[in-house]
């Protein structure tokens, strides 16, 4: 697809940091450009400073809980095939707002400021082509992409069925890392809870069940590795009953010079939990994805944010996660094939 020029953000400064694979920094430099000419950025950043948070820990990690009203459109965006069919796709190029600009990266992908962050720094990674959300041929440009971030960034991927608000468009997220707690908890999480099914040299993947979420922990050097690692598991998920467009999953994804990529895989049951569907005063809107699931869970209206507690977090947590029945079957078929 060809890209409209005046889309492109491309003065001298970007084309040298880009020439020297310096993404890092074309991203910042993305990042301050945009905030400083395009008002509605402005504004929902430094609303964002100011922002509500509330912390609760668990056995061996943290969860916040984050007052964003901005996020409204995001958390109850409705996502059914008729509703997205029937409106204009809000990331292809040539709908985007006239004040938001691009940078080029990979083939096939543009970079842009997200105006209704979560993270300090929050960006959409979006495909120059209007394809469906979807990992298992996206997965290496999603591992090359986390690379060319580090060591600043941390990629996220959410599915189409939970919690992706654009699944007819291929796109990922990134932002600030380390903002995201789970990125400091995992090892700990690893030590604790943690079932290794795939150990040598060049690879880790381990099972996690931490009481209120399921997931994969991939670490390695390799890419080449993780892949395969990747579709593998994907592969023995898939014929798990559940979606049929794609097994339900979320990513998060950073890289680090030393120890290569860690890879977060969420399993998940279900898109949204039963409380977001309720009537008036049992209704919460919490529409978890893999920001929530790493531990910074947004809740655009302030009387959700009250009304959050350790109780609640745990509940809508295992709700959404695959049943532990199912991962635990899960495990032991990857285990056999990784053997
Ligand atoms: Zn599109």
């Amino acid at each position: 697809m060809k890209v409209p020029d005046k889309k492109i953000l491309n003065d001298v400064e970007v084309r040298s940091l880009i020439s020297n694979n310096d993404y890092t920094s074309a991203t910042d430099y993305l990042f301050n450009s945009q905030i400083n000419s395009w008002e509605l950025m402005k504004k929902n950043y430094a609303a964002l400073k100011n922002i509500q948070t509330k912390s609760f820990w668990f056995e061996g990690f943290k969860l916040k809980v984050q007052f964003n009203p901005e996020r409204i459109k995001s958390t109850s965006a409705e996502v059914d095939e008729n509703s997205v069919k029937s409106r204009e796709c809000f990331l292809c190029i040539e709908n985007l707002p006239e004040e938001q600009k691009a940078i080029l990266i990979g083939n096939d992908f543009v970079m842009l400021c997200n105006p209704y962050p979560i993270f300090p720094q929050h960006f959409t990674f979006s495909s120059l082509n209007h394809q469906p959300q979807m990992i298992l041929e996206s997965f290496s440009e999603f591992l090359e992409m986390s690379k060319l971030l580090s060591p600043r960034y941390t990629l996220v991927y959410n599915g189409p069925a939970c919690g992706a608000s654009a699944p007819d468009h291929l796109h990922f997220q990134a932002g600030t890392k380390n903002f995201i707690p789970i990125e400091d908890d995992i090892q700990q999480l690893k030590n604790d809870f943690g079932k290794i099914v795939q150990e040598d040299e060049f690879i880790t993947t381990s099972y996690i069940d931490d009481g209120l979420r399921k997931l994969i922990f991939i670490e390695s050097t390799e890419q080449e590795e993780i892949e395969k690692s990747f579709r593998t598991i994907y592969k023995a998920y898939e014929r798990h009953p559940g979606e049929k467009f794609e097994p339900m999953m979320n990513l998060v994804c950073s890289y680090d010079e030393e120890f290569g990529w860690s890879v977060i895989i969420f399993l998940r049951s279900k898109h949204r939990p039963e409380c977001f569907y309720k009537n008036d005063f049992d209704r919460i809107l919490i529409s978890p994805a893999a920001i929530d699931l790493g531990g910074v869970v947004v809740t655009p209206r302030e009387e959700d944010f009250k009304r959050v507690d350790e109780e609640l977090l745990q509940k809508i947590f295992r709700e959404v996660s695959l049943d532990r029945q199912t991962f635990s079957v899960l495990t032991k078929e990857v285990k056999n094939e990784f053997r």
